[in-house]
C-alpha cells in the first residue's frame, strides 16, 4: 500500500520517506526506531542536580513565582522558578514560546520535563515540555521511538505515519510464522506484538521482549536459509563424477614434499565428495601456510583429467598471477600435460577475447583469475569445479548464485581467516567443512616482538641484515597517504624516510590498493623475483601472497589492526625454511591494548586468535566493514545477540531435518519467509 494513503503524508513526506527506503506502508513499519527517549519516573530537584546535571530530567513542582518575560536580540525568553514538595526550588526559561505563559500562572502543578543546564554557577531547566500529571501518568515508564531521519523529516511526523499505520492497517503486518512450539520453548513474543511494541515499547520489559523477537526472526530466518541450502546441496544430483587419476597420485608422490596428515585427510573428502552421488559443496578452512593451494590444485587436476573444466577465483589481480604461475610451473616441473589460462579484469579486450574463445574451446583444462572467470562472458564447455579461495570476502549469496551457474559445478571455497565457530554457521552454513590444522613440519616458528616507535632505528638495521643475507621484508602501514582524519604511518611517506634509513643498494617498493592493477601486477612480481628487497605496503598484502623467501614483517601502528588481521598479515612471512620474524610497532600508552598485542605473540592458532578478537572487537574485523556475506540485520547484532543467535541454531537444526522439511504443510508460512529472504538479498556477482 502506498505510503501517502496515510493522513499527514503527502508528496514531500513520501518523497523524503523515499531516502530512507520507504515507500510502502509495510516498509514505514520496517522502519524501526534507532533508539528511545525514556520518561523516567519524575524526581525531586536535589537528586536531578546531584544526579543528573546536564540530562533530560523531569520533576513535578508547581510553579512558584509570576512569570518574567524578556527579549534578547535574537529571542524571546519566559522565565519562572518551580517548586517541588520538598520545597527546593529550580529555574525554568523558555526560548521563543510567549505562548505558554498563560499556561505558567503560579501554583499551576506539572510535571516538567527537559534539558537541565548549569549556567552562570546555578541549574536551569531549559526548555521543559510540561505535562499534567494525568498525562505523565501515562507516558510514565514508555519509550518514546527516535528514527533515523533525514533532513526535513520530523520524529514526530514519522512517529505519528507509524502509530496510524499500526492502528488502521494490520494488513501491513505478517501473520505469525513461527511454529507456536518453538516460540514457547525460546519464549518468544508474538510477531506482530513485537513490530507493534519495538516501536512504542510500554514498559523496558516491553521493549527487551521485543527486541528478542525480532533478533531471533533475523537469525532464524537465515540460518534457515542456509541450512535449507545445505540439505538441497546433498541431494543435488553429481552430474560430474569424477574419479581418481594415477596421474595425480604420481604427481603427489614426485611432489618434493609430503602431504600433511591434514592435508591428505582433507584431499580424501574431497574425493570423496567428487565421485560420490551428490554435488561437493566444501569450506577448507586452513590457517594461512597451511597448503591450502595445494589440494586446490589436485581437485583441479582430477577435474581436467575427467574431461572437464576446472576454475580457480581468487580476489585480486596479485593472487590471481601468482596463484596462475606457480601452478603452471608446477605442471611444467612435472610434465603435466594440462592447460592454464588467466582471466583477469584488467587485460585488454583483445587478450580476453583469446582466453574467453581457449575456454569455449576446451583448449583450456583450467581457469585462474578474478571474478571474471565466472562472468557471463566466460562460457565453459564443461565447467564441473570452481574453486574460490579466501572466500571470506565473498558471501552465501553469491555462492548461491555461483552453484546455479552453468551445470551445477561442484564447489570448493578455501579460506585463510579462522572464524569464531560461532559465527561459522553465518557465513559457511551451507558448506561441509575440513580443516587443515596443521602446518607443514619443517616450519620454524615466527619469532615475534611489539615494541615502541622509538626501537624503529633497530627494525631498520635488522631489515638490512637480512637482506644482506639474501632475505626480503615487508612493511606494513595503515595509510595509503598522509590523511587529515587518522593520525597513523602511511606507505607514501614511509617510503621515502625508509629510502634515507636503509643502505642504498636495497630496492625499496611501494604497494597499495588505489594502485592500478597492472602496477601492483609489476611490483609483486619483482618482490617475487627479489628484485624489490624491501615492500612498503598497506594490508593488500594481507591475502594470499605467497614469497617464501621474505623473512621479516614490521607492522606499523599494530594497534589499529585486529588480532586476527595481524595474524593474517603475520603469515605472509615464515613460509621458508629459514627463521622468520614479526614486528609489531606500537606508539600506544595504552596497557589494554599493549596487552592485546602481546597476546599474538604468544599464540600461533588463528582459531583461537579469533575468539579473542571476537570478544574484544566484535564480529565485524572477519566480514569487512562491508560486512560480506552477512544478512541484512536490522535489530539482531552479532555483538548483543550471540545467545540468540546460539538458540537460533539450535531451533533452525531442528527444523531442517531433511531437504524436505520446509515443506511441511504447517511450515508454509516460515516456507514462504525463508524463500522471500534470499531474493530480497539477491547479490550480483560482479
Ligand atoms: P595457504 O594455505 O596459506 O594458501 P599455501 O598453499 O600458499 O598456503 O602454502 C604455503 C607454502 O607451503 C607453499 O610454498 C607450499 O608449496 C608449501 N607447502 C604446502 N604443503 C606443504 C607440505 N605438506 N610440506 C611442505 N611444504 C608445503
Ligand atoms: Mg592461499
Amino acid at each position: 500500500m502506498n505510503i501517502q494513503q496515510l493522513k499527514g503524508i503527502g508528496e514531500k513526506t513520501a518523497a523524503l520517506l523515499s531516502r530512507l527506503s520507504v515507500y510502502t506502508v509495510k516498509d514505514l513499519v520496517g522502519l524501526y526506531p534507532r533508539a528511545y527517549d525514556v520518561y523516567e519516573k519524575p524526581v525531586f530537584v536535589q537528586e536531578a542536580v546531584e544526579e543528573h546535571a546536564s540530562e533530560i530530567v523531569s520533576i513535578e513542582a508547581v510553579v512558584a513565582r509570576n512569570v518574567e518575560q524578556y527579549s534578547t536580540p535574537r529571542m524571546k525568553v519566559l522565565s519562572t522558578v518551580v517548586r517541588d514538595e520538598q520545597g527546593t526550588s529550580l529555574k525554568c526559561t523558555w526560548f521563543n514560546m510567549p505562548f505558554l505563559r498563560s499556561s505558567l500562572k503560579p501554583g499551576a502543578h506539572y510535571v516538567f520535563r527537559g534539558q537541565l543546564a548549569k549556567k552562570k554557577g546555578s541549574f536551569v531547566l531549559e526548555q521543559p515540555q510540561m505535562y499534567t500529571m494525568a498525562a505523565y501518568a501515562q507516558l510514565q515508564g514508555s519509550m518514546q521511538p527516535i528514527y533515523p531521519l533525514t533532513k526535513g523529516l520530523s520524529n514526530k511526523t514519522v512517529a505519528k505515519a507509524v502509530k496510524q499505520a499500526l492502528e488502521k492497517y494490520d494488513t501491513c503486518l505478517e501473520k505469525e510464522y513461527i511454529p507456536v512450539d518453538i516460540r514457547s520453548a525460546y519464549q518468544l513474543a508474538e510477531h506482530n506484538f513485537a513490530v507493534q511494541r519495538i516501536h512504542f515499547p510500554q514498559s523496558q520489559e516491553d521493549y527487551l521482549q521485543s527486541r528478542k523477537r525480532l533478533a531471533f526472526e533475523e537469525f532464524f530466518l537465515f540460518v534457515l536459509a542456509v541450512r535449507n541450502m545445505k540439505e538441497k546441496n546433498t541431494h543435488r544430483l553429481n552430474e560430474y563424477r569424477i574419479l581418481n587419476d594415477a596421474r595425480t597420485d604420481k604427481f603427489i608422490s614426485e611432489l618434493e614434499f609430503e602431504l600433511t596428515d591434514a592435508q591428505k585427510k582433507t584431499w580424501e573428502e574431497i574425493k570423496e565428495n567428487m565421485s560420490g552421488s551428490a554435488l561437493m559443496s566444501r569450506l577448507i578452512q586452513g590457517d594461512v601456510g597451511s597448503g591450502k593451494t595445494i589440494i586446490a590444485v589436485l581437485a583441479l587436476m582430477n577435474t581436467a583429467f575427467a574431461g572437464y573444466q576446472g576454475a580457480m577465483m581468487v580476489p585480486t589481480e596479485v593472487l590471481a598471477k601468482q596463484q596462475y604461475e606457480s601452478i603452471c610451473s608446477m605442471f611444467e616441473k612435472h610434465q603435466i600435460p594440462l592447460k592454464v589460462v588467466l582471466l583477469m579484469g584488467s587485460m585488454t579486450a583483445a587478450q580476453k577475447r583469446a582466453v574467453y574463445e581457449q575456454i569455449r574451446t576446451h583448449e583450456a583444462d583450467i581457469v585462474v583469475g578474478t571474478h571474471a572467470v565466472i562472468q557471463e562472458k566466460a562460457v565453459y564447455d564443461k565447467l564441473a569445479l570452481v574453486i574460490t579461495d579466501e572466500q571470506h570476502r565473498f558471501g552465501v549469496n553469491q555462492r548461491r548464485a555461483l552453484s546455479m551457474k552453468g551445470d551445477n559445478p561442484h564447489v570448493l571455497v578455501m579460506s585463510a581467516t579462522p572464524i569464531p565457530r560461532t559465527l561459522a554457521i553465518i557465513v559457511y552454513g551451507d558448506l561441509d567443512i575440513s580443516i587443515i590444522d596443521t602446518l607443514p613440519a619443517e616450519r620454524l616458528p615466527i619469532k615475534n616482538c611489539v615494541v615502541g616507535t622509538n626501537y624503529r632505528e633497530n627494525a631498520y638495521k635488522f631489515i638490512a641484515g637480512q637482506v644482506k643475507e639474501g632475505r626480503q621484508a615487508y612493511v606494513i602501514c595503515p595509510l595509503v597517504e598522509e590523511s587529515e582524519n587518522m593520525e597513523a604511518e602511511n606507505v607514501t611517506d614511509y617510503a621515502k624516510r625508509l629510502r634515507e634509513e636503509l643502505p642504498e643498494d636495497i630496492v625499496i617498493g611501494v604497494l597499495h590498493g588505489q594502485m592500478k592493477a597492472e602496477q601492483k601486477n609489476k611490483i609483486m612480481d619483482q618482490f617475487v623475483k627479489n628484485e624489490i628487497q624491501v615492500l612498503v605496503s598497506t594490508t593488500v598484502v594481507e591475502v594470499g601472497v605467497n614469497v617464501p623467501n621474505a623473512t621479516v614483517m614490521v607492522i606499523e601502528n599494530a594497534e589499529r589492526f585486529g588480532l586476527s588481521q595481524l595474524h593474517q598479515l603475520r603469515g605472509r612471512v615464515g613460509r621458508g625454511s629459514a627463521q622468520s620474524y614479526c614486528v609489531l610497532v606500537s606508539g600506544t600508552k595504552n596497557e589494554e591494548t599493549k596487552k592485546r598485542l602481546q597476546a599474538l605473540c604468544k599464540t600461533t592458532d588463528g582459531f583461537q586468535i579469533a575468539e579473542q578478537d571476537l570478544a574484544l572487537r566484535g564480529p565485524g574485523d572477519f566480514f569487512g566493514s562491508r560486512q560480506h556475506g552477512l544478512p541484512l540485520l536490522k535489530v539482531a547484532s552479532l555483538q548483543m545477540d550471540l545467545e540468540t543467535l546460539r538458540d537460533a541454531q539450535q531451533a533452525a537444526a531442528a527444523v531442517i531435518q531433511t531437504a524436505d522439511s520446509l515443506n511441511a504443510p504447517e511450515l508454509a508460512p516460515l516456507k514462504a519467509r525463508v524463500e522471500a529472504l534470499f531474493t530480497r538479498q539477491e547479490v550480483s556477482l560482479n
